[in-house]
């Protein structure tokens, strides 16, 4: 069966050409990039043109990125390094609506001396200024909220959290794993002091990431152990999997320039002809603006894990806003934060695109998935309560 896989946001497929560039360093072009020969040293040159392409889709000069094993790690070290430089410093903050990779460590930190504000959001899932303003305070040494959401794409307002962080002299880090390559990310424009990125939600390889740091900004490695990355993070590179990751960031300025307007035009097709077609369904964020490759639907009434094994069964690949925690089926923290009423944030679907999705793929959802949510409806007792039978 072919798989039709809309769940980008999770992971990607490794474009034909990243590949192409990463075996040649599995087998036989294996040397250390730290040796003096120059079998290492011809892998030190590819790494150096890996560094400048990564630097070059985000605007950053290469000796502001450094390379790590996937976003989580870039999120963890820009905000120890944060606090590690601003000992003096105990306050954080962040938002309700982060990937774990933020939240869990905010959560950790407000349990050993921190205090951790999380924004709360809006039933957009928008971020409200004027809370971080009231938020801040001389005490602050980090603020880190995300690009783009996960879940439901929404793009925070990161020029104006930039501008205020600066106008406070607090570190602003933004985990910008789902923005880039999706739209465009400059730290030349957005004065952002630490940024996370990771290859493998850009049709890179999984287990690696980068994260820039602005120059002059205060860091503290998380790794510490040989000179690797300025002696910002030690440890053996990933050789192929960085030369991966910088052909993933060429290709992504290259997908910036026109094909993720295609992306775009698929999911809107997607999104409206479900919401033509299927009652009681509700799009789960702020529509004008989001990520062109995202969609997170509610369909009230039904469970999304029901709904994403009846997709399973024609390939259709996406997830769910919810999480199995302790055998009960939770909404996802995103939208809870966001305030989605509890028989629409259990039935929640998120279609996440890529340039490899087809309009053949789309038709074939929008054919599919109207009949399944009927006949999983036509199964709930409350559905037959709620009075919105069609
Ligand atoms: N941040 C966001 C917004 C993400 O969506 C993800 C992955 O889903 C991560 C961080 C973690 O990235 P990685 O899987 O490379 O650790």
């Amino acid at each position: 069966m072919k798989v039709i896989y809309t769940d980008n946001n999770a992971t990607t497929q490794v474009a034909s050409e990243v590949l192409e560039e990463m075996l040649p360093y599995f087998h036989d072009l294996y040397g250390n990039p730290s040796s003096m020969h120059s079998f290492g040293g011809q892998v030190a040159v590819k790494l150096t043109e890996a560094r400048e392409k990564v630097a070059d889709l985000v605007g950053a000069t290469p000796d502001e990125i450094i390379f790590t094993s996937c976003g989580t790690e870039s999120d963890n070290t820009a905000i120890k390094a944060a606090i590690e430089s601003n000992p003096g410093k105990k306050h954080i903050v962040t938002t309700r609506v982060e990937h774990p990779a933020v939240k869990n460590l905010g959560e950790y930190l407000s349990k050993r001396g921190y205090r951790v504000t999380f924004l709360p959001v809006d039933r957009q899932g928008r971020l409200g200024l004027e809370y971080l303003q009231k938020s801040l305070s001389d005490d602050t040494a980090i603020i880190s909220i995300m690009w783009a959401n996960n879940e439901t794409g929404v793009v925070f307002p990161v020029g104006e959290i930039a501008e205020m962080a600066r106008d406070r002299g607090i570190v602003f880090h933004s985990d910008a794993v789902q923005a880039v390559g999706k739209i465009p990310v400059d730290v030349r424009e957005v004065p952002v002091d630490m940024l996370s990125l990771s290859g493998h939600k850009i049709h890179g390889p999984k287990g690696i990431g980068a994260l820039y740091v602005r120059k002059g900004t205060k860091f503290s490695p998380l790794l510490m152990g040989g000179h690797q990355e300025g002696g910002r993070r030690g440890g053996t590179e990933n050789v192929a999997s960085i030369i991966g990751l910088g052909k993933a960031c060429e290709l992504a300025v290259e997908h910036l320039k026109g094909q993720n307007e295609h992306v775009k035009y698929l999911r809107d097709k997607l999104e409206r002809q479900i919401l033509k077609e299927i009652p009681n369904a509700l799009v789960n964020g702020d529509r004008d603006n989001r990520l062109p490759n995202t969609t997170n639907i509610s369909f009230e009434y039904v469970e999304g894990e029901a709904i994403l094994l009846m997709m399973n069964e024609f390939g259709i690949s996406a997830s769910s806003g919810s999480a199995c925690t302790s055998g009960s089926l939770e909404p996802s923290h995103v939208l809870r934060a966001m305030g989605v009423p509890f028989t629409a944030a259990h039935g929640s679907i998120r279609f996440s695109l890529s340039v490899y999705n087809t309009e053949e793929e789309i038709d074939f959802i929008i054919e599919k998935l109207p009949p399944i949510i009927e006949r999983l409806r036509s199964l709930s007792p409350f559905w037959g309560q709620s009075g919105k039978e069609a």
